[in-house]
């Protein structure tokens, strides 16, 4: 692993931090229903560099993005929905500023006190966060003393606040950050074999990339959620109305091919639940073969006996890797699969057979909701960037910290 600064260094560097401003990069693209934060996990993730900042009297700015506003204002994705669920888990006031730069940054700086923290605007809003313009960079950078990334989940973007940054203020991972590069060293530096990597959850075009790597670095390839219909699809199955990227079923064969190459064995689910509405509870629920699948259908689920043979092939490993739900979790019964398999997965771990690694925003929703979170041996609150760290390459947020 790279060297990097931590907070430990802070001192050393720039003497007493009290009165000094904070830029912190942290995670705060909260799940979100109605209007309400649903999962709290990204802000507690984000307190212990919060709390070392504050307890040292700097002034702490926090950057976020929210979303995918596409370098414009949009009050649907403003983080100023998010201030009140980071105020009751940090347990005291936070100002909200809605700007990320310029004159109206500067007058909050002035108005906060040592130890204050406040919620900048989504980065998002402006082109220059995705660009990673260094003259945003610059423009941000002018109203802070220093630069904290503590969004590990970020850091496989080379974005202004993820990377920029760290080019023109002294920088340092924060606490988060610093943990998850610790202990994903720790687990997948050389894991035990056989591996087993899972993927699910609906962002198939996202992760098909990270799939084509994964081939040739793990025993076993366990497919699920929407990104098993689009993999399904490629080798002739009609999945009727289910979830589905049609235009990539040739990239999904050839990761097929080159499974088979490396001695990979794919698993995706022979037996599915599903249903003709996106809904809780639907009357026209059934557990069918792949095969059976109405044209009005849609796949919700791995049924029981496929998470079964998951479960089988999962005792014969010794490592699991796992991003992406097996199925829509946040609707019963559809929440079954993944509830299952993530006992499984527990089980295992605690009798000492497997070491598990997950992450992902959704997936450790999931886990959380079978209630095996704390069993696994680490949980990454990153997704994008955790897959790409399996995958073996530089997080330019990473490598930027350590230039
Ligand atoms: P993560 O946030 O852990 O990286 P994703 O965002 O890729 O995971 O996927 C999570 C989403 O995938 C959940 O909202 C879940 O409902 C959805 N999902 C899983 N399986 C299916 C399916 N078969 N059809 C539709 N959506 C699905
Ligand atoms: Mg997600």
């Amino acid at each position: 692993m790279s060297a990097f600064k931590t907070l430990d260094d802070l001192g050393d560097d720039l003497g007493d931090v009290a009165g000094k401003v904070a830029l912190v990069r942290v995670d705060l693209n909260l799940p979100m229903q109605d209007g309400v934060v649903t999962d709290e996990t990204r802000i507690r993730a984000a307190l212990p560099t919060i709390n070392d900042l504050t307890a040292k009297g700097a002034k702490v700015l926090l950057l976020a993005h929210f979303g995918r506003p596409k370098g414009e204002r949009n009050s649907q994705m403003s983080l100023s929905m998010v201030v009140g669920a980071v105020e009751k888990v940090l347990g005291k006031e936070v100002m909200f500023v809605p700007e990320i730069a310029g004159d109206v940054v500067a007058q909050a700086v002035g108005i906060l006190k040592s130890g204050d923290v406040a919620i900048l605007e989504n980065t998002r809003f402006w082109k220059g966060e995705e660009k990673n313009d260094p003259e945003l960079a610059k423009a941000i950078a002018a109203n802070g003393d220093f630069y904290v990334n503590d969004a590990f989940s970020a850091a496989h973007r080379a974005h202004a606040t993820t990377e920029g940054l760290a080019h023109v203020l002294p920088a340092y991972a924060g606490r988060s950050m610093q943990a998850e590069l610790e202990a994903l060293d720790k687990a997948l530096g050389s894991p035990e074999k056989p591996v087993a990597a899972l993927v699910g959850g609906a962002k198939v075009s996202s992760k098909l990339d990270v799939l084509t790597h994964l081939v040739k670095q793990v025993d076993h390839l366990m497919i699920g959620g929407g990104m098993a219909n689009t993999f399904l699809a490629a080798k002739g199955v009609d999945v009727g109305k289910s979830l589905c990227e049609h235009d990539l079923v040739d990239t999904a064969n050839a990761i097929l091919a080159a499974a088979d190459e490396s001695g990979c064995t794919v698993h995706l689910p022979y037996e599915v639940v599903v249903s003709k509405e996106f809904a809780a509870n639907p009357a026209s629920l059934r557990t069918c073969n792949v095969h059976e699948v109405a044209a009005d259908e849609m796949i919700l689920d791995a049924g029981p006996l496929a998470v079964e043979a998951l479960a089988d092939a999962l005792k014969t490993c010794r490592t699991l890797v796992w991003n992406g739900p097996l199925g829509a979790f946040e609707m019963e019964p559809f929440d079954a699969g993944t509830v299952a398999l993530a006992r499984t997965a527990a089980a295992l771990t605690i009798e000492g057979t497997l070491t598990s690694v997950a992450g992902g925003g959704d997936t450790v929703a999931a886990l959380n909701h079978a209630g095996v979170a704390k069993d696994f041996s680490y949980i990454s609150t990153a997704g994008g960037a955790f897959l790409e760290w399996m995958e073996g390459k530089e997080l330019p947020g990473v490598a930027a910290l350590s230039a």
